[in-house]
Parts: C-alpha cells; sequence; structure tokens
C-alpha cells in the first residue's frame, strides 16, 4: 500500500487519461488506439515502446476482430507487464544481496541531482536493517557537497565511509574502500561516482578507470553498475541513460522521484528501450521511501 501511496500521481493520472480517453465508446477503434497512443506518449513511455505496446494492441484486435474498450485496461496491464518481462526475471520483494559475491560491489552512477546520494544512503539503511555490513565510497571527488552529503548519510545509517579530499583521483577512493572492505569483512560496497556528462569521453575514461582500479583489489568487481535517473525529467532520464550506457556497462536503474511526477511511464519506456531492470524506485526523500521495483505490482498500481 506504500507502494500505491507513493505512486498516487503516476496512478491516479494515467488511469484518469485512459479512461478519458475510451469515454462514450464501447469498442477499441483507430480513434481510441490514436488517443492511447496519446496517453502512453505523455506518460513519458517513450515513443517506440507506445508504438511497440499500440502495435501488439492492434495485433490483438486484428485477430479477435473485435474489442470492448472494458478489455482495454486488462490487456494493456498484460501487453505492458509481458514487456516488462522481457527484462525483469525475478519478482524480488526485498532488498537481496546475490549470494557468492562478498563484499558485493555496487558502483553507482548518473548526473548529479537525480538523487545519487539519497539512493546510496537508502540503500545502506536496508541492508545496513538486515544486519549486514556496509561501506560507503565516496567517488565523486569533483564537488563538496557530494562528500559532504553522503557523510550526512553514513552518519545518518551509521556505516562507514570512506573518503578522500575534493579533487583527489575517484579511482584511488574506490581502491581505498575496496582494500578497507575488503579487512573489515564487509558485505555490501557501495560506490559513488562523479556524473559529469558534459564530456563523453571523459566520463568513459573516469568509469573505466574506477573500474580497472576496483578489479586490482576484486578481480570481479563490481558485481552491479546502478544508474540512477530522475523519474520525474522523462526524455532526459533517456538521454542521460543513452549516455551512461554508451560510457560504460550498465546492469541495473534505479528510478527517483516517482512521487512527484504523474510520468511514471518513464520507468517502462526506459526499461524497454535499453534491455535493463528496474531494481528499485524512489518514492519520497525520506529513509525508507525506496523499494525494490516489483513489474506486477507496479503495472497494478497503474491500473487499479
Ligand atoms: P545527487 O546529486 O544525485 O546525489 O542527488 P541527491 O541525492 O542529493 O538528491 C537531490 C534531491 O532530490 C534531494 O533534495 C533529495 O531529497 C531529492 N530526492 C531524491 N530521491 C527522491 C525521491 O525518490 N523522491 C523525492 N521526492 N525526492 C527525492
Amino acid at each position: 500500500e506504500t507502494l500505491d501511496k507513493g505512486l498516487e500521481k503516476s496512478k491516479t493520472s494515467f488511469f484518469s487519461k485512459l479512461s478519458k480517453a475510451v469515454a462514450g465508446k464501447s469498442k477499441v477503434d483507430d480513434e481510441v488506439l490514436d488517443d492511447l497512443e496519446e496517453v502512453l506518449v505523455t506518460s513519458d513511455v517513450g515513443v517506440d515502446t507506445t508504438l511497440k505496446i499500440i502495435e501488439r494492441i492492434e495485433e490483438r484486435v486484428a485477430r479477435d476482430k473485435y474489442m470492448g474498450t472494458e478489455e482495454l485496461h486488462g490487456i494493456l496491464r498484460e501487453e505492458i507487464a509481458g514487456l516488462l518481462s522481457e527484462t525483469h526475471q525475478g519478482e524480488a520483494t526485498d532488498f537481496v544481496i546475490p549470494e557468492g559475491a562478498k563484499p558485493f560491489v555496487v558502483m553507482v552512477v548518473g548526473v548529479n541531482g537525480v538523487g545519487k546520494t539519497t539512493t546510496i544512503g537508502k540503500l545502506a539503511h536496508q541492508f545496513r536493517q538486515q544486519g549486514l555490513k556496509v561501506i560507503l565510497g565516496a567517488g565523486d571527488t569533483f564537488r563538496a557537497a557530494a562528500i559532504d552529503q553522503l557523510q550526512v548519510w553514513a552518519d545518518r545509517v551509521d556505516v562507514p565511509i570512506i573518503k578522500q579530499k575534493m579533487g583527489s583521483d575517484p579511482a584511488s577512493v574506490a581502491f581505498d574502500t575496496l582494500s578497507s572492505a575488503v579487512n573489515q569483512d564487509a558485505d555490501v560496497v557501495l560506490i559513488d561516482t562523479a556524473g559529469r556528462l558534459h564530456n563523453k569521453v571523459n566520463l568513459m575514461n573516469e568509469l573505466g578507470k574506477v573500474k580497472r582500479v576496483m578489479q586490482k583489489v576484486i578481480p570481479d568487481a563490481p558485481h552491479d553498475v546502478l544508474l540512477v535517473l530522475d523519474g520525474s525529467t522523462g526524455q532526459n532520464a533517456f538521454e542521460q541513460a543513452k549516455q551512461f550506457t554508451k560510457a560504460t556497462e550498465v546492469t541495473s536503474l534505479a528510478v527517483t522521484k516517482l512521487d512527484g511526477t504523474a510520468k511514471g511511464g518513464v520507468v517502462i519506456g526506459i526499461s524497454d528501450q535499453f534491455q535493463i531492470p528496474v531494481k528499485y524506485i524512489g518514492v519520497g526523500e525520506g529513509i525508507d521511501d525506496l523499494q525494490v521495483f516489483n513489474k506486477y505490482e507496479f503495472v497494478d498500481s497503474f491500473f487499479n
């Protein structure tokens, strides 16, 4: 029910737009499909993914010869869940660390302001609550504020943080953090990175170097490269996903600020376009306002 609450805005908006699109119509015709296309696009599902969904529905209409508008909700929900199933295999509902990697190393990437630090703090809190030993690495050495903010979260959650002064080499911070994690027998390492996009080659080089240096301590690190995106920024989030996936291999996504947007469809579009699973969603500024993404719950929250 917290998910429902957090996604209230996305939900009511999508649902009411959809209801408006089919109001007074009994069957799904070209006009309804046009309206549906608009609802999906304005909910930030993205044009490509929207067309994919519309095409699937058109195929069903053509095959079945008739589709009542009252069936549309159910069919749309099925198609969207199906689409998400291409990237979301599991149905995790809890914050779990895969077995085998100790420490489990997560490199967190994303541009400034998307909620990267907050997401790291919230994640640290979740793992800490499970009794896991967590260490943070302040790898965004480009901004003093980034180091300070991560320190605030480390204090709040009561986990150690490895940091150096502003301007130092992020790869060196990563090296120190992993070494310390190994020495202290930590379970989870969350490493922040600088999120400058203005120079793609720099970003690529920097993230590449951080990775290579990490691997000197733990050969298969990082085990997860988590890209944080602000769900309220629509096309910007798509653009950032494009840039980061070009710069490094992104293995999972966190989409934040879904509490403040009427456009939760970005989760569906981004996951589909980039074929990367959304692992977490941010639904508020509080320490507990991070949830493990569950495709069924998410799709249902749109339609119930
Ligand atoms: P960073 O620059 O990417 O590290 O961004 P921060 O973690 O500092 O977050 C930027 C702002 O977004 C802060 O005011 C956060 O409280 C806020 N924020 C982060 N995640 C969420 C979320 O899921 N919902 C809302 N409403 N605000 C969020």
